[in-house]
């Protein structure tokens, strides 16, 4: 199985476009300790040359042309992706579906939480029904990635509900938790059918109960929501009032980080994605990375290759 890094930023990308912050100062000079993000998503393929994407970001086009695989190979249009898998409905999560109109038949797989939100929102029927088949999905219940004329990909996808929020733009603020529900926000199980190997990914996640624990010990891989290095860095930064946890993400570090709750685990290979500009961990060389790799994490990067 093989599995790329499209975009390994937060919603808004580093550099993000209204943001001058060191960060994104650093990332516009195009210095090499500062690389730049695109928005949050992977693709993974058993054979290579199928592909799913895990979450459509808005930068999915520049996500393409980045990465070889994902080019049309055929004569006239074509493309080696079959479909994709939501984790919510988030812009930097959703919004690449609509790059994806002009007629390719594809497989869009969500919870029915998701799938509604999409059916509500006019715009993505640019993606032609009579190509492009929304499915929902269960929570749960592991099921065969199935491309759109109904032939697997060799992957088994397994979809639970993570601690998180609806999305910012479906908020209801008189609601608990502004009327989330466990369908709004989940992590991915993706099964390789032919090699029984298996990662997460979990790239919004406010909480670790102990399930979630039990279920990512013992791991080959895990790609974990690595938005924010302190739950108090975007009020310290003065670009919001909001904590991480607020937003529905774990800062890496504190007694409820998740350099504290997944160091109690057992994992082969855990890699910090979904980084918000304003992390400093983001810089190859500062303090807060330097201390976040001795713990044994990996800070992802577009276009990062894994095979498992
Ligand atoms: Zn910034």
């Amino acid at each position: 199985m093989k599995i790329i890094v499209l975009g390994a930023g937060a919603g808004g990308g580093f550099p993000q476009w209204n943001c001058n912050c060191p960060n994104c100062q650093l990332a516009r000079s195009g210095v090499p300790e500062a690389p730049s993000l695109t928005q949050s998503s992977l693709a993974v393929s058993a054979d290579g040359k199928r592909w799913v994407l895990l979450n459509a970001s808005p930068d999915l086009r520049r996500q393409i042309e980045l990465n070889p695989a994902l080019h049309p190979s055929g004569p006239g249009r074509s493309s080696p992706i079959a479909g994709v898998v939501l984790c919510n409905a988030d812009v930097d999560h959703t919004a690449g579906l609509l790059t994806l109109r002009e007629m390719q038949p594809l497989a869009v797989y969500g919870t029915g939480r998701v799938i509604g939100v999409l059916a509500a929102n006019a715009m993505f029927n640019v993606m032609d029904s009579k190509l492009v088949e929304r499915r929902a999905m269960p929570l749960e219940t592991p099921f065969p990635f199935l491309d759109r004329d109904g032939q697997p990909l060799g992957l088994t996808v397994q979809a639970f509900a993570v601690p998180g929020k609806v999305a910012l733009w479906l908020e209801r603020p008189e609601e608990k938790n502004f009327g989330s529900i466990p369908e709004d926000t989940v992590g991915l199980k993706i099964t390789d059918d032919a090699t029984g190997s298996s990662f997460f990914y979990i790239p919004g996640c406010a909480a670790m109960p102990d399930d979630l624990a039990k279920r990512l010990n013992g791991a080959e891989l895990v790609l974990f929501d690595g938005t924010t290095f302190t739950d108090d860095e975007m009020i310290t930064a003065g670009f919001s009032a909001k904590t991480a946890s607020r937003m529905g993400h774990m800062a890496m570090t504190g007694a409820e980080g998740s350099l504290a709750a997944l160091g109690r685990l057992s994992i082969g290979r855990r890699i910090y994605v979904h980084i918000n500009n304003t992390n400093p961990a983001l810089l190859r060389n500062s303090a807060e990375r330097r201390l976040i790799e001795a713990s044994g994490w990996e800070v992802g990067f577009d276009t990062m290759e894994i095979v498992l």
